[in-house]
Formats: C-alpha cells, structure tokens, sequence
C-alpha cells in the first residue's frame, strides 16, 4: 500500500481527472439500470451493489468520489442493489480476459517480484502457488505493464477475435475490444445470442478458445502409413487452424524443435531439404501429401504442436464466471493511472497501450523513487531506479506512484 501522503496525492489527481476531460471518458455499459456497480475506494474497502438509473448519475458518483477502480456487472439483474440471491439474474454479456499475469514471457522473471505475507520470503518471476518457506498461499506481487509482456497479450487477443468472429460468426461491432489499463485487454460480447448461456455453456466456449481436449486426429487427418491426408488452410474451424499453425511451425522450426517433438534425425533431415518446397505449396488442398517419406504418426506430432499456438490464452475463470464485475470504460485503473480505453479492431495492430492510455500528460512531479525496472510510457524510456530523486513526467511518476515504489515530494 501505498503511504498517506501518496495515497491523497493520487486520489487528487483522479478527482481532477473524473471532473474534467474524464466525465466524457467514462462509457456507461449498455441497460446501465440493470447493472451491478462495485468501487475500490482510496479511503480503502470495496463497495459493492451500487445501482445508476443513468449515466449522468454514475458521472456524478465519479466526480464525488472518484474511487481507484471501478467495476460494473457483466450480468443483467432486475434490482442490482439488492443481495446476491435477490438480485434476479436476467442475463450476461460474454466477457473475455486476456491478462500478461496468466502468460508465461520470458521477461517476468525480471521485471516481477513478489513476497510472502506471512514470513516475508520473497523472489522474482512467477508468484509460487505455495511459499517455499512457510507454505502459506498469499503473496503480495509486484507486476509491471512492460512492452514484451503487453504485445504477447495482444497477440493473444488477436487470436480470440479472430475465433470469435470466423468461428462463432459474431459480427465485428458485436465484439468490443479494450485496453484494461495495467496488464492486458478485455473483450466483450454484448448480443442477445449469448445472454442467456449459463456457466456451462460458457465453459465449452473457453474450451473451444483454449483447445481443451482438442484432438488433432478428428480434424480431417487420415493416415494410411506415410499417405495421409489432412486439413488445408481455408478449411473452417480448427481444421484451419491446425493447418495454419502447422505452417507457421515449418516456418521457423530449427532443427532442435522438431528434435523436442521427438522425431529422429533422419526424419528431421527429410523435412528440412523439403521444407521450402512444402511452404511454397501450404495453400493447396492436402498439402500433407507433399510430404514424401515421412510417417503419419510424426504429421500429427507436428500437427498438434502447431495447433497449441492457435489457441487463446484467456483467463478461463472470467468467462465463467456469470455474475463478474469488469472494469468500467475510460476508468482509470488504481495501479497505473492509466485508464481502459476501447481500441477498434482494424487498429489493434498497431495499438500501443503505453502511448494511448496514458492520462496525466501535463507537466512533471518530483518524487522519491524505492525501485522501479526500466519502463517505456509514450515515447520515451525510464530507469531502473533505485532509492532515488527524480522529476518525471507525471504520467510516469503517477505510474510509480500507484504502484507503490514512489513517494511524492513537494508537489502538494
Ligand atoms: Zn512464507
Ligand atoms: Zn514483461
């Protein structure tokens, strides 16, 4: 937690921001009566079954008193306010969360830390289920929104879509694409279609995005021996898909890779010198059948290593879950300052979050900096930084400062 003075500063800072250019910010879901509200409050707790008739009242709750997150029920409910099992579920949208926390990079182990609340062991990289020292379960984590870790979450999101849209046929303006504001994206589906699916429903829906129990072997694969005959790449599905991934596997496997896959040199040296060959004809019908002296069974190793790319890495318990709170649109978030900002699915390509999201653009602040790794906000880069003073562009020392590894000087 951050220290008092800090705390007020931000808490300032986000009254400011709610009472100028953030009452526009703010998107008010759609059927907003029918909507479950819950706040992080700066003065600490959560308040939760708050209900708004429209979205001039919910503004006026922001200006008054602009909390550290806000949330709103992906569900529909006949009296928002009222307890849990009186609240009278009519529906939810499909909600999706893609978050660099349920991700593996290569860059965690660098830029995170985290400590055990209980006997104050800490390290780096990925919080331990279980302390190593004690054996208890909490930890208080240190994450940091970093670049490398941000664009894996993106791709991620790009492959979601893709399967929401070409897969189960949502139209693009049914799918809303967004920014969290710290760590990953969020993506809604807000139709009729999908509203009344309960928890089961959506559960075979994430195991369709995760490929859970995928079987490579039912998906138009046919061996005979070393024929064989399987999917082309505008096969619809997760024929496609395989076929898709089984490219862009030949594309940059190295030798090693296959060696891990459990293929023989022999083997592995026939698909290299045929390699660019195969490429070259990818596109065709059964393009399997190119592939000349090698064994089925190694196919669909391949096949099935290529697929697991193809997959979504969602946060399967969000999906689920048919009465989840997820953050309001252009709600700043409590750890960065940044706020969730909605992204049009032609741009998402070139989206770059720590440029877009940023909030606090003018000015500087001077602040006491405990430990922060190299961060990029907008164009430039900042630190690492250990125990020190520095004047910052407010955007970055509220970043900081939200975090927790910052304290203000003399700016208020
Ligand atoms: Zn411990
Ligand atoms: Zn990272």
């Amino acid at each position: 937690m951050y220290a008092m003075k800090s705390s007020n500063f931000i808490h300032k800072m986000f009254r400011k921001y709610y009472r100028s250019e953030g009452s526009s910010m703010l998107e008010a879901p759609p059927e907003i009566e029918k909507r479950e509200f819950g706040f992080i409050m700066f003065e600490g707790g959560m308040l939760r079954h708050k209900g708004f008739k429209s979205k001039d009242e919910l503004v006026t709750f922001m200006k008054d008193f602009a909390p550290s997150d806000a949330y709103y029920s992906c569900a529909y409910y006949e009296n928002p306010e009222a307890e849990m099992d009186e609240k009278g579920w009519l529906g939810a949208d499909l909600v999706f969360d893609i978050d660099a926390d349920h991700i593996r990079t290569p860059c965690n182990k660098v830029h995170d830390s985290w400590i055990c609340v209980n006997c104050g062991f800490a390290g780096r990289g990925y919080t331990p289920e279980k302390c190593p020292s004690c054996g208890m379960e909490k930890f208080e984590e240190k994450t940091w929104p970093c670049e490398v870790c941000l664009e894996t979450a993106k791709n991620e999101t790009m492959k979601l879509i893709d399967i929401l849209t070409a897969d189960f046929g949502f139209s693009p303006k049914e799918v809303k694409v967004y920014f969290s504001g710290h760590r990953g994206y969020h993506v809604h589906v807000e139709s009729e279609t999908v509203q009344e699916l309960d928890a089961v429903a959506r559960k075979e829906i994430v195991d369709y995005i995760i490929g859970l129990g995928l079987d490579v072997n039912f998906h138009g694969f046919n061996v005979y021996g070393s024929s064989i005959i399987g999917p082309s790449l505008d096969d619809a599905g997760w024929r496609g898909r395989i076929a898709k991934g089984t490219y862009e596997f030949l594309l940059k496997a190295s030798a090693n890779d296959f060696k891990r896959l459990g293929l023989r040199k022999r083997t592995i040296e026939k698909i290299l010198s045929q390699r660019n060959h195969i490429l070259e004809r990818w596109g065709q019908r059964n393009p399997w059948a190119l592939l000349k002296g090698i064994v089925g069974k190694n196919w669909i190793k391949i096949a099935e290593y290529g697929a697991k790319f193809q997959t979504s890495q969602i946060d399967t318990v969000v999906t689920t879950d048919i009465h989840r709170l997820i953050r309001l649109n252009g709600s700043l978030h409590g750890k960065t300052g940044f706020r969730k900002i909605q992204i049009q699915q032609n741009n998402i390509e070139s989206f770059d979050p720590l440029k877009e999201a940023i909030t606090f653009r003018d000015g500087a602040l001077k602040v006491f900096v405990s430990e922060a790794p190299e961060l990029r906000v907008g164009e430039e880069t900042y630190g690492p930084f250990k125990e020190c003073k520095v004047e910052l562009p407010t955007a970055v020392a509220m970043l900081l400062l939200c975090k927790g590894a910052a304290e203000v000087l003399n700016n208020v």
